[in-house]
């Protein structure tokens, strides 16, 4: 289980400063989620202001 980010994202890089254990990295045009490192907290969730994140 991770959460993952969908094209919904506008690559604002809000969530990538929120979470705590930094699985959060800028990709091609949008931001992901590494599955291996995510604890699942939901922190990035609830800041992306797009809702472009979800739980798998
Ligand atoms: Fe990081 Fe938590 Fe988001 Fe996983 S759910 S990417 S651990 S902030
Ligand atoms: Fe993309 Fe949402 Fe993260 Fe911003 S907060 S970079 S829109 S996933």
């Amino acid at each position: 289980m991770a959460y993952v980010i969908s094209d919904e994202c506008i690559a604002c890089g809000a969530c990538q400063a929120e979470c705590p254990v930094e699985a959060i990295s800028e990709g091609d045009g949008k931001f992901a989620i590494d599955p291996d490192l995510c604890t699942d907290c939901g922190s990035c969730a609830e800041v992306c202001a797009v809702e472009a994140i979800q739980p798998e």
